[in-house]
């Protein structure tokens, strides 16, 4: 049966899924409204003080602002000072975790070589949310995960990206996923979908050719094509 282009773009694009059926367990944890305390790095243009802390995220047009400021449910995994990492709205996994970052970046395509150590973070977070899943889950071996390499981490490359709020996803295990997602919408290595590690190691040569006093404030990473 032929696809149209509409059903195509659905099963490839990451989407929020407002609408979808959850692919969550009956048991899980509701989702839950809940201030999201923002970053206190004053070099970006929010200086933050006082009441001013509320209204951080009201710049933010995405719903991912409104899940950090509180006005949009999310169930919390784990949250540092600059990520939170949530549970996806629609799983594709029996775990399905975002990580984003708190400050606003729409996409990886406006990622600066300064945003490395903000990246690192967040592959940080992935792991530690992929070890310790087993507390949602009795089916699910953290360590073997890790071990047997059993995970997606990916971004979807613009504009296959739904949501414009930076969001790494964290998928496991792998192995059992649908064959629709794993090798699909979450296949990296194609045109709608990349892994972390290709984006720091371009943001990282960025930063080789941008050292030495050149302006690197205008670069922007320029992502692979498949
Ligand atoms: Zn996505």
């Amino acid at each position: 049966m032929m696809m149209t282009r509409s059903q195509i773009l659905q099963l490839i694009t990451c989407n929020l899924c407002l609408g979808q059926k959850s692919l969550a367990p009956a048991s899980s944890p509701e989702p839950t409204l809940q201030f999201h305390e923002p970053p206190s790095d004053t070099s970006q243009p929010f200086i933050l003080d006082g009441n001013e802390k509320k209204d951080y995220y009201k710049s933010n047009p995405s719903p991912f602002g409104r899940i950090l400021e509180g006005t949009l449910p999310s169930f919390t995994y784990r949250e540092t000072e600059n990520t939170l990492t949530f549970r996806d709205r629609s799983p594709k996994a029996q775990l399905h975790a975002l990580i984003i970052p708190k400050r606003y970046i729409p996409t990886i395509k406006h990622l600066k070589p300064q945003d490395i150590d903000l990246l690192y973070e967040m592959k940080q977070e992935a792991i530690e949310i992929l070890r310790e899943f087993p507390s949602y889950s009795e089916k699910y071996n953290g360590e073997d995960i890790l071990r047997k390499n059993d995970y997606i981490l990916c971004f979807h490359v613009p504009p296959f990206n739904s949501v414009d709020h930076l969001h790494l996803h964290a998928l496991a295990p792998k192995s059992s996923m649908n064959p629709l997602f794993s090798f699909g919408k979450y296949r990296i290595g194609t045109r709608w979908c990349t892994s972390l590690d290709e984006v720091i190691s371009n943001l990282e040569a960025m930063t080789d050719k941008f050292t030495d006093g050149r302006n690197d404030e205008q670069a922007e990473l320029v992502n692979h094509e498949a």
